[in-house]
């Protein structure tokens, strides 16, 4: 192992005692994809510590929830400071926790200080209470109030170990709730990095609790006790946790996987089309959710298309470098070498043919895999409906838009999909068509991913509920209806007919219909 592959002697334990795991605990090996050595260990919490976990953020929560939320939001604007400030280190740990280009890890960075600025700044707007025209307008008053839910349960997956661990803890702290996150190991260095420069920031330690351990129990554990659910994963596992949260009638925001399409019209500009999916393709090795893994192509551009998309693929460079400037990382385990292996061979004896890459790479270090282009995929393969998350795409040809936008509906996923168009209004319309949470206009997924005023989050297989926006922070509070009447109760005035009284009310409502309504 080479110097850059370690990390700070002190951190470890430093960052352990922020894990709620009893003294004499049980150990892990923290690993890096660069090469497979052990970085550290962090202790392995139990279920005990779990039920623990959630009684110190149920103790903290009220406190926390009286607080003015502008106070709140100030916390998200000092950590915001605090992540960029500390930027190189924490992607040297996001690096040397996922195997990804140092680039790549930058978007983590980036993700987490966007979404800090606009909770920090908008909160106190969204979570404001809102009044709305009562049952009898003058006399009825009525408010709506955005009350916290209690202890929200956060599980991360491994893909994006700063982004994907923190930013959906953020907006459901700052809504009032208490947080019991646990992030996947193989991103807990840079997960409880993140959450004492929260603490650094001034949130309260207790209502931010952190367990580490396997998702089968640990993860479910935290699940099964929360509030209110946030997950996200594979849509299998996905599935188990919705029903484990439907039979105890709390409320789940799910961000599963998607099959992503980009479709390249024919009037698109090529250059700028291709350079994207590059970036859209192969980011974090292909490891991301919203990355494309199906290039649709008109067929009067295709191969125009092709020649400048893969000139570029054959240029990219791969790296187990903590430096800037490589344009591509590894896979982060031997279970993701095997199944983007799986894909490709499978389609390849099926009769694919392999355009760029095909082979892993153990001569730059155990996981890396090349940037692959395949073409001729068929509907027996599997990667052609299944998820490959890996640096692997597919290239289908088109003769026109109606059959590109039934091709990229053709999946159970909904989660992002990209257009190119030189015509924008030609480009917008084509994407209201494509059934996805996101879709960019003359982007792969950043422009989506970046807006983060509007929501994000997947359709069909792709999820349920939407992260960033008024939805990512009013899906961890209760919306309360108070209603105040004044004047006389609400009854048949004494002396008035009934009849009277009911067709005089039937007016009123006739006038109600053209007022405004909130
Ligand atoms: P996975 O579902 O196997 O695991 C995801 C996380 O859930 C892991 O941390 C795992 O330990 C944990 N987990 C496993 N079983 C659990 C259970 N019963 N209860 C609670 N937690 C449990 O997924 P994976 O294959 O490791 O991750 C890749 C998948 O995640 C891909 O499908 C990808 O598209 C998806 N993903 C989606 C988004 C999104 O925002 N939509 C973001 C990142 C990853």
């Amino acid at each position: 192992m080479t110097d850059q592959h370690t990390v700070d002697p002190t951190l470890p334990s430093r960052l352990a005692r922020r894990v709620r795991a009893a003294a004499g605990a049980e150990h892990f090996d923290c690993l890096t994809p660069f090469t497979g050595g052990v970085i550290a260990t962090l202790p392995v919490s139990t279920e005990t510590d779990v039920r623990q976990a959630y009684d110190a953020a149920r103790a903290a929560q009220a406190r926390w929830a009286a607080r003015a939320v502008g106070d709140r939001a100030k916390i998200l604007l000092r950590f915001h400071d605090l992540v960029l400030a500390h930027q190189d280190e924490l992607l040297d740990l996001i690096q040397l926790e996922s195997g990804k280009a140092r680039r790549h890890a930058f978007e983590e960075v980036l993700d987490v200080a966007g979404v800090c600025r606009h909770y920090g700044r908008k909160a106190p707007d969204y979570l404001r209470p809102r009044r709305h025209l009562g049952a009898i307008p003058g006399l009825t008053q009525s408010t709506v109030l955005h009350q916290p839910r209690g202890v929200i349960g956060v599980v991360g997956p491994w893909n994006y170990p700063l982004s994907m661990s923190i930013t959906d803890a953020l907006p459901a702290l700052i809504a009032g709730n208490s947080v019991v996150l646990r992030p996947d190991e193989k991103a807990a260095l840079t997960a409880l990095r993140a959450v004492e420069l929260l603490d650094q920031a001034g949130l309260p330690r207790d209502v931010l609790q952190v367990v580490l351990g396997p998702g089968p129990t640990i993860g479910e554990a935290v699940l099964d006790r929360a509030d209110y659910v946030m997950y996200t994963g594979s849509t299998a596992t996905g599935r188990t946790v919705a029903e484990r949260a439907a039979s105890r009638l709390v409320g789940a925001s799910l961000e599963l996987g998607g099959k992503n399409a980009m479709y390249v019209a024919d009037d698109a500009n090529l250059r700028h089309a291709a350079e994207s999916a590059v970036r859209s393709c192969f980011s974090s090795a292909g490891q991301l959710c919203i990355s494309i893994e199906r290039l649709i192509l008109h067929e009067r551009i295709a191969e125009d298309f092709l020649k400048i998309f893969l000139g570029r693929v054959d240029r990219m460079t791969l790296g187990a470098d903590l430096a800037w400037g490589v344009d591509m990382g590894s896979l982060i385990s031997p279970e993701q070498l095997d199944r983007v292996t799986q894909h490709v061979e499978d389609a390849r004896a099926k009769g694919a043919t392999v355009l760029a890459g095909g082979h892993a790479r153990p001569d730059i270090g155990p996981y890396f895999y090349e940037p692959t282009v395949l073409d001729g995929v068929t509907a027996t393969m599997d990667c052609r409906m299944g998820e490959t998350f890996g640096p692997v795409v597919a290239v289908y040809r088109v003769s026109g838009d109606d059959e590109a936008i039934a091709l990229a509906n053709d999946t159970n996923y909904g989660l992002n999909a990209s257009v190119w168009s030189r015509d924008t209004t030609r480009g917008k319309h084509l994407a209201s068509q494509i059934r996805c949470g996101t879709v960019n206009v003359n982007e792969g997924y950043i422009a989506a991913w970046g807006s983060n005023g509007s929501p994000m989050g997947g359709m069909g297989d792709s999820g349920l509920g939407r992260r960033h926006g008024s939805e990512g922070i009013l899906k961890y509070t209760e919306s309360q209806n108070i209603s105040v009447q004044r004047g006389t109760p609400f009854r048949v005035p004494r002396g008035v007919p009934e009849k009277v009284w009911a067709r005089s009310m039937a007016r009123g409502m006739r006038a109600m219909k053209g007022m405004r309504l909130s």
